[in-house]
Order: C-alpha cells, then sequence, then structure tokens
C-alpha cells in the first residue's frame, strides 16, 4: 500500500490516505497535521520507550500505569521533551514515577455526567474533558452516538439502558457496575441523558456510590425541558406568561396518572411533562376537568436538538388525538402553557444550527392576552 501523504516524527508515524479519491486534500491535511505536530515528538516518544521496563517494573496496577503515561505525555515531562530540554524531561520523569509507586493503586471515581438532549455542541466543558478522559462510560438510552463517540476508542463502553423486551437494567446492578468499575481504579463516567438528577435516578445512585463509600461527583446537563423549549425558541417562563414552570414525570405509577392535580391546573404556568407520550390523553383530560383551557397551546418536541427532531403543535384539547404518528419509542418533551404560543417558525432545526429563524407569519393560536 502506498500513503500519498506521511508526517513522520519517527518513531511517530502519521499517514493520511484518501483511498485515491483526493490526493490533493491529503497534500493540504498534511501540512496541517505537520504545523501542528512539532518535530520534537520524535524525541518525546523515543523518552517514553527508554521509560518503559522501569515503568512497567514500578507501577503493577494497569490503572496506575495507564495514569502514569497520561501525566507523563501531558505534563511537565512532556512539555520538557518538546522544548527540547532532554535532561528537565529525565527529572521530571523520575519524580513523576517516585511519586507514582509511593501512591500506591489509584482509587477509582465516579463522574456522574448530564450529556444534556442530544445535540453534542449542548454538553458542557467539563463533560466533554471527563468523557474524553474515562477508562469506562457506563451510559443507556438517552445519550447520542454523537456524544459517545467522544470517549477514546479504548475506553471501556457499557450500556445499561433498556434490554430486549424493554426490560430495563435494575437500579441495583447498576449501582453494582458502578462501585465494581471503581474499585478497579478506573476513572467511571456515568453518562445520562439530559440532567443526571432531572428524573435520572441520579439520586438512587450517589446514593448507592456513598453506602458502598466510592468517591463521586456530578456535573450538571441541560435538561431536556430546556433544550426542547430553545430548540423551537419557547421560553419557560415569561413576564406575560407564565411566572411558574413545573417539571412533571407522566409516566404511570402502579398503572396509573398519580399527580397532584390542582397545582398542575394553575395558570400563567409552564407545565413539561417528560415520559408522557403513552399517557397524555389522561393527562390532558385531567388538567381540562381541573380547569385549565382546552384551547392551551402545547408543542410535543421528539428527539429534542438532534438532527431528527419533530414537533407537533396543538392544543390541551386535541393533541392527544394529533400524536398517533410519533414513534413512541423516542423520547418527546411536552411543553403545555401559553408561552408554546411565541414558538418560531422553523422548529425543526435544532436552535445551533438554525441561528437565522423568523418569527412566524401566522399565529398558531389566538393572541394570548399578557395576564
Ligand atoms: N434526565 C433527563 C430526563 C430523563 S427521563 C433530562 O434531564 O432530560 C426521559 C425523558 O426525558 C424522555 O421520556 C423524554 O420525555 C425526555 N427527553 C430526554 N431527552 C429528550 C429529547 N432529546 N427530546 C425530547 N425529550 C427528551
Amino acid at each position: 500500500m502506498t500513503w500519498p501523504a506521511i508526517v513522520d516524527r519517527d518513531p511517530v508515524t502519521i499517514a493520511i490516505g484518501t483511498s485515491g479519491a483526493a490526493p490533493t486534500l491529503a497534500r493540504l491535511l498534511r501540512a496541517r497535521i505537520e504545523s501542528v505536530v512539532p518535530p520534537a515528538v520524535a524525541a518525546l516518544a523515543s523518552l517514553g520507550e527508554s521509560w518503559r521496563a522501569r515503568v512497567k517494573a514500578r507501577l503493577t496496577h494497569p490503572a496506575a500505569r495507564a495514569r502514569f503515561w497520561e501525566r507523563f505525555f501531558e505534563g511537565p515531562v512532556g512539555e520538557a521533551a518538546l522544548a527540547g530540554d532532554g535532561p528537565a524531561a529525565e527529572r521530571h520523569a523520575r519524580d513523576l514515577l517516585d511519586g507514582a509507586a509511593s501512591a500506591g493503586p489509584p482509587a477509582g471515581h465516579v463522574h456522574l455526567v448530564g450529556a444534556g438532549p442530544g445535540d453534542p455542541e449542548l454538553l458542557t466543558l467539563r463533560a466533554q474533558r471527563l468523557i474524553r478522559a474515562a477508562d469506562v462510560i457506563v451510559y443507556d438510552r438517552l445519550v447520542s452516538a454523537e456524544i459517545l463517540a467522544l470517549a477514546r476508542a479504548d475506553a471501556e463502553r457499557v450500556y445499561v439502558g433498556k434490554r430486549r423486551a424493554d426490560h430495563c437494567v435494575p437500579q441495583q446492578e447498576i449501582i453494582a457496575t458502578l462501585v465494581e468499575q471503581a474499585r478497579r481504579g478506573r476513572r467511571v463516567v456515568r453518562l445520562k441523558g439530559g440532567d443526571p438528577f432531572v428524573f435520572g435516578r441520579g439520586g438512587e445512585e450517589v446514593e448507592g456510590l456513598r453506602a458502598a463509600r466510592v468517591s463521586y461527583d456530578v456535573t450538571p446537563g441541560i435538561t431536556a425541558a430546556a433544550g426542547c423549549a430553545a430548540a423551537i425558541g419557547v421560553p419557560l417562563t415569561h413576564r406575560d406568561h407564565a411566572r411558574t414552570c413545573t417539571f412533571v414525570a407522566g409516566h404511570l405509577k402502579d398503572g396509573t396518572l398519580d399527580l397532584d392535580w390542582a397545582p398542575l391546573a394553575a395558570r400563567e404556568q409552564t407545565l413539561c411533562v417528560y415520559m408522557g407520550l403513552a399517557t397524555v390523553r389522561q393527562l390532558t383530560a385531567r388538567l381540562i376537568g381541573r380547569g385549565l383551557d382546552p384551547g392551551t397551546p402545547v408543542a410535543v418536541v421528539v428527539d429534542g436538538t438532534r438532527s431528527t427532531q419533530k414537533t407537533l403543535f396543538g392544543t390541551l384539547g386535541d393533541i392527544a388525538g394529533r400524536i398517533a404518528s410519533l414513534d413512541p419509542s423516542r423520547p418527546a418533551m411536552i411543553l403545555i402553557g401559553s408561552v408554546v404560543s411565541i414558538a418560531v417558525d422553523i422548529v425543526d432545526q435544532p436552535a445551533a444550527r438554525a441561528p437565522d429563524r423568523r418569527p412566524r407569519e401566522r399565529a398558531p393560536y389566538p393572541a394570548h392576552a399578557a395576564a
């Protein structure tokens, strides 16, 4: 095989191939890569090689070795080697290894990380950094493939979402997996759709980790209500429409939709219903029964912020009859309240990709008088 373009920093070799499709592109890419991979990378790689046997002998724990090498290349050792200061790099490497050897096996840690509603651009910087550094990623159904792709190629991926026949992995089993992985000294990222603490059972996982004395921290994520509202240009609160915003879980508890209805039917409020597609008929009927206007605007956002986003508009009175066309296996957010009348025109382009949206030319609902 011949490579049209090679960046040679022996022992480091970067080859760019286009399968013959665009050799000029390969050459241009090579020029860019040349400019960001300094020639001293060769010396850094050789330095690593010269330390391999010593590191292997003194750090017997695989996680400790993995951690050591990251620090070796990214810390003062790498900096000195890239600056051409060989003796300083050797000195730093010795200190680093002494420190790692006396520290013993690394303690594992679990990061509970919110992955947001799906669009990778809506990840926090911290979430991105933790995903990239993780030794193992424990994720479920709502985490999008693009976000998972940010993990290292060698990171282990453990799926704990719904299995066949819609059976969830029991929560205790998920907690046991997190604990076991952390006890092996690994950096575990528990990735959860949206925010880990909004209808995500993050609280139970935290309790389980605490009981097992495993250290953890939590990184918030953009919850589906916020993501979906932004994607269709609907403010969750607005001085003229809603002074309260309520997050509700619409799934059944013991076969019934067991909610405290009176506060949900209060005026000047936005309701954000999670997991509500299957029960929307009961939900809307109960709200109307409690006195909420059947003309109240409703939006159902499926796959919010993803390229597959689909939005359906209606009213409290007619939305249940309209949702038949939606795929019940996809995540859907139901937004209820007069704020929905503010929705922008081009709704199925996530905000980040459609900065030039214009307001609706024709209001879909009767204008809502300011309260
Ligand atoms: N922790 C998550 C919610 C988990 S419950 C969060 O903070 O967003 C799962 C429900 O979230 C789904 O049934 C759906 O109602 C909602 N959801 C999650 N992602 C969504 C998306 N991209 N679009 C629409 N709804 C979504």
